[in-house]
């Protein structure tokens, strides 16, 4: 299946770089992003790391923030000091934060950049509830989703002004599970509240997890109903899995999904 990190795979690696970081002082920071290359935060506290849908926020004690985003194949890795580090060639290193236990290990983030926590806004508060934030608000959600009523619910998903952490696999496998084909507008979509519902659940049964499963079945190839299966059987009717690719111009994103189940309205 995809790698492409989505909202619950933030979240659990925000938490474990908090549990690894938080409250220590770092010992050593390295930035291979040329804007960086001179920033030294050796000596620096860590209050806390956090996810915000689908981005991560590292909070200094020096009143800076760390922003990150993994995008398509990002990581953060942490290694135990004396351990060596795996994540991939050096050439593919960003960040490195150091402490006197551990080394957090940033792999190919297309985002990294310092700015003052006041200031966190500019990078995140574009962003609808998060789907896993203390934030989460329903009623919010589902107004920023309708005020496009003629937009197909595909796109609303996956915009993260509406919904922050939705990827494409969950946005996939949920209009699956409610039965909704992707191109369905908006506007003509009963029970939208309890599909956005259904979708938050998705995200927090995986949330601990380093595999996806919507199916609940945990074995490779088994772990979707629609997602990343096109032509093959659909679980649950034996219709050939059908996937396109749609969205605005230029940021068209592969849908998939079973033409018996979800029936176009
Ligand atoms: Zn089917």
């Amino acid at each position: 299946m995809g790698v492409v990190p989505e909202g619950d795979t933030v979240w659990r690696s925000c938490q474990q770089l908090n549990h690894a970081l938080g409250g220590q002082e770092l010992t050593r920071s390295e930035f291979r992003v040329p804007t960086l290359a001179t920033t030294d935060l050796a000596g620096v506290g860590v209050r806390e790391v956090v996810s915000r849908g689908k981005h991560q926020l590292f909070r200094f004690t020096n009143g800076f923030t760390l922003h990150t985003h993994f995008r398509m194949e990002g990581t953060w890795r942490i290694y135990a000091r004396e351990r060596a580090w795996s994540g991939g060639p050096d050439f593919q290193i960003r960040a490195v934060l150091g402490t006197a236990e551990v080394n957090a290990v940033g792999y190919r983030l297309p985002v990294v950049e310092l700015l003052p926590t006041v200031e966190e806004d500019t990078v995140v508060g574009h962003l609808g509830p998060d789907l896993l934030g203390p934030d989460w608000d329903l009623d919010e959600a589902l107004r920023r989703i309708t005020s496009d009523p003629e937009r197909t619910i595909g796109e609303a998903l996956l915009d993260q002004r509406n919904l922050a952490g939705m990827g494409t696999f969950y946005r996939s496998e949920l209009l699956f599970l409610q039965g909704v084909h992707p191109r369905t507008p908006v506007s003509g979509l009963p029970g939208l509240a309890r599909l956005v519902l259904r979708g938050r659940q998705l995200l927090l049964a995986n949330r601990w997890r380093t595999e996806q499963t919507t199916t609940g079945d945990l074995r490779a190839g088994r772990r979707t109903y629609v997602f990343e299966r096109p032509q093959q059987p659909c679980r649950r009717c034996g219709t050939a899995i059908r996937t396109e690719e749609f969205g605005p111009l230029g940021q068209e994103r592969r849908s998939y999904w079973c033409p018996s189940c979800q029936p176009a309205r």
